[in-house]
């Protein structure tokens, strides 16, 4: 079956571990027409265009599936994130971020499985900041909704029933942020209570992080606002490897757009040193979405292999591959997998 899908290779590292991606996939037989826009952030604002071009936006509404490199977010002034605003504007609400250990990697802890649900369209994402240059005050509202957080939660334990888990964190500050927090809690007690097959807890988000650097083995799935869970998914991928090997997914009702959890990582780029494994896992789950089981399956199977053997490893974790010596060994090894 022939997929049409839309390419988004981003900047920075993008162009490098996404092609390095592609790479793998081809070698994993499946057939894709890549709808491919380079075209983006400061790329298209330098040509005078929006940083996120209608057309990008129209080619994902049309196919419904897009892979996306990091698009890199001026620090403090510019323009908007271009990742933020691509989820809003396609109301991608869940960024479901997996950290799981993998075997051969040598990191503080070896049995880590678990899942971050980030609420990706509202909070103190919501693009709603005000500076008051009489006063040198800045303020930012987090805006969180009841319809917003409903089905991020249900989402979270809805993933957790079809895919066999069975623990539920909420991670809140509903000490301090009463109203926001607050209300997420609030509607995290009542979902739960359709759930009763899960375990289900909350914590407090300080508190949280300390456990989870101790004893991250316990959680499983972990529910969270946007940037508690934009914060949880950089510890925890810290947790089992780092940037280089987490991957991660933006899904709505309608669309999806995959991409990893590491930003464009403008210090290595250009350099053929990126690690694309947190790429080429993402890209795994974007072959499970569309129906791809078996080259999901090829694919992460070497790519296990290559991380037991170590030999062909980058140097972000403790190897010395470049990022096209890796991509060229897994397509090789994925290659024989298919044709076993
Ligand atoms: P953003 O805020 O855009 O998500 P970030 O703060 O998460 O970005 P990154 O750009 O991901 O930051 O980079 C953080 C660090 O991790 C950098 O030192 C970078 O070198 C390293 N890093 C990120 N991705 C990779 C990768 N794929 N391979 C190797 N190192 C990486």
């Amino acid at each position: 079956m022939s997929h049409e899908l839309t390419l988004l290779p981003g900047d920075g590292i993008g162009p490098e571990v996404t092609e390095a991606t592609v790479q793998v996939i081809e070698a994993a037989g499946v057939d894709i027409v890549w709808d491919r826009h380079r075209v983006i952030g400061a790329t298209a604002v330098e040509r005078g265009r929006p940083a996120l071009p209608p057309d990008v936006v129209e080619s994902i509404q049309e196919r419904g599936t897009a892979l996306k490199g990091p698009v890199t977010t001026p620090v403090g002034k510019g323009f908007t994130s271009v990742n933020v605003q691509l989820r809003q504007r396609l109301d991608l609400y869940a960024n479901v971020r997996p950290a799981t250990s993998l075997e051969g990697l040598d990191t503080p802890f070896d049995d880590v499985d678990l899942i971050i649900f980030r609420e990706n369209t509202e909070g103190l994402y919501s693009g709603i900041e005000y500076f008051d240059d009489r006063l040198d005050i800045a303020d930012s509202i987090a805006r969180v909704t009841r319809r917003g957080s409903e089905r991020i939660i249900r989402f979270c334990f809805e993933y957790a029933r079809e895919h066999g888990r069975d623990h539920v964190t909420l991670a809140h500050k509903a000490n301090i942020l009463k109203k926001t927090s607050g209300l997420f809690l609030d509607i995290g007690n009542d979902v739960a209570a359709d759930y009763p097959e899960i375990e289900y807890d909350d914590r407090i988000i300080d508190n949280l992080c300390m456990q989870l650097v101790t004893n991250p083995e316990r959680y499983d799935c972990i529910v969270s606002t946007n940037l508690f869970g934009d914060i949880l998914s950089d510890l925890t991928a810290g947790l089992v490897g780092g940037l280089g090997v987490t991957p991660g997914a933006n899904i709505g009702d309608e669309l999806a757009v995959f991409e990893a959890v590491h930003g464009s990582a403008p210090d290595i780029a250009g350099q053929n040193v990126a690690n694309p494994t947190a790429m080429i896992r993402t890209a795994v789950m974007m072959l499970q979405h569309i129906g791809e089981p078996d080259a999901a399956a090829a694919i992460e199977g070497a790519l296990f292999e290559m991380y037991r053997e170590g030999d062909v490893l980058t140097r972000d974790v403790g190897g010395n591959a470049s990022t096209s010596e890796f991509a060229d060994a897994l397509a090789d090894r994925v290659a024989h997998h298919v044709e076993a």
